[in-house]
């Protein structure tokens, strides 16, 4: 445990979350609320409003029944095989996860339950569960994706403070790879002015090409609520020759316009260029029919 965190068990009253949405997925299952990643953009944040505690990075909540919740889920008799979004709202392999290890755990039942899963992290604690994503992998299928977005340490370090550095990211999207895994790479959020320069963008397609990875999905920095002002602010004291730039593009719908439409002529010519997939949604796991999940 780091001391700059103080952490908290609490219970939950149900493992999953049912999602409304037009994505793929429809159940997201988070470990923690609160993350000690503390990336600048986190659009996360709101998340702790309900807790009514504004230490979103730093007072982290420990769902300590989740595991039991979640094979209470999982073994009865209405549950589908729908997948699971790992980690939607907070990283599930944040820091403290090395000491509670619950992923294990819930890999485990996802297993035993022959439930598809989808995993996105910045860490690369996740290849401590390599064999179990392998099974995972084989018995119900599990796509995971590894944010990165920009290749210069120093400014990931300034953005994402307490993510794994970007050698082992590029290191863990790698050892995924070669262990036959489904791995995608995040591309977002971009930073208009700071990692959406064409270098940046440009050299990352060229790495993840080189990955061979699967599929990158892209996006542009959405700010909203305390996210916003959060951003602005540390625009203000790191970035101040970015700072009236940023600010005028987020307040002028069609400048903003505009800038996408410039930026997305970009991704799509670097996606041509080096031929990455950038639709993940043929990757996203199905659940097997009861058929199928005989052969196992
Ligand atoms: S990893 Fe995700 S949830 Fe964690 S701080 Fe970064 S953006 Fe927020």
């Amino acid at each position: 445990m780091d001391d700059k965190f103080s952490y908290q068990t609490i219970t939950c009253k149900s493992a999953l979350n049912k999602i409304n949405s037009f994505l793929p997925y429809h159940y997201d299952l988070n470990i923690y609320r609160g993350c000690e990643h503390c990336c600048v953009y986190c659009f996360a944040k709101y998340s702790h409003k309900y807790l009514e505690d504004n230490q979103f990075f730093n007072h982290i909540y420990i769902k300590e029944n989740i595991v039991e919740e979640l094979e209470k889920k999982l073994s009865s008799k209405s549950w589908k095989r729908d997948v699971i979004n790992l980690g939607g709202i907070t990283d599930s392999y944040q820091p403290i996860e090395k000491e509670k290890k619950l992923m294990p755990k819930i890999l485990r039942l996802l297993i035993k339950y022959k439930t598809p899963a989808i995993i996105s992290t910045k860490s690369s604690l996740i290849l401590r569960d390599i064999d179990l994503l392998k099974e995972l992998s084989d018995v119900a299928g599990v796509q995971i994706a590894c944010t990165i977005t920009t290749l210069d340490q120093n400014l990931a370090s300034i953005l994402e403070p307490n993510a794994s550095s970007i050698k082992l990211r590029m290191k863990t999207i790698q050892t995924l790879k070669e262990a036959g895994l489904t791995v995608g790479w995040h591309l977002m959020p971009i930073i208009p002015y700071i990692t959406a320069t064409r270098n940046n963008l440009k050299n990352i397609f060229e790495i993840a090409s080189k990955c061979q990875i699967d599929y990158m999905i892209t996006g542009l920095l959405n700010l909203r609520g305390t996210t916003k002002t959060d951003f602005f602010h540390f625009l203000k004291q790191t970035f101040p020759d970015k700072y009236e730039a940023i600010w005028n593009l987020y307040h002028n719908k069609e400048r903003m316009k505009e800038y996408k439409v410039q930026l997305y002529q970009l991704l799509n010519s670097l996606e041509k260029e080096y031929h990455i997939n950038r639709n993940y949604q043929k990757y996203v796991p199905q659940k097997k029919e009861k058929k199928q999940l005989e052969l196992f």
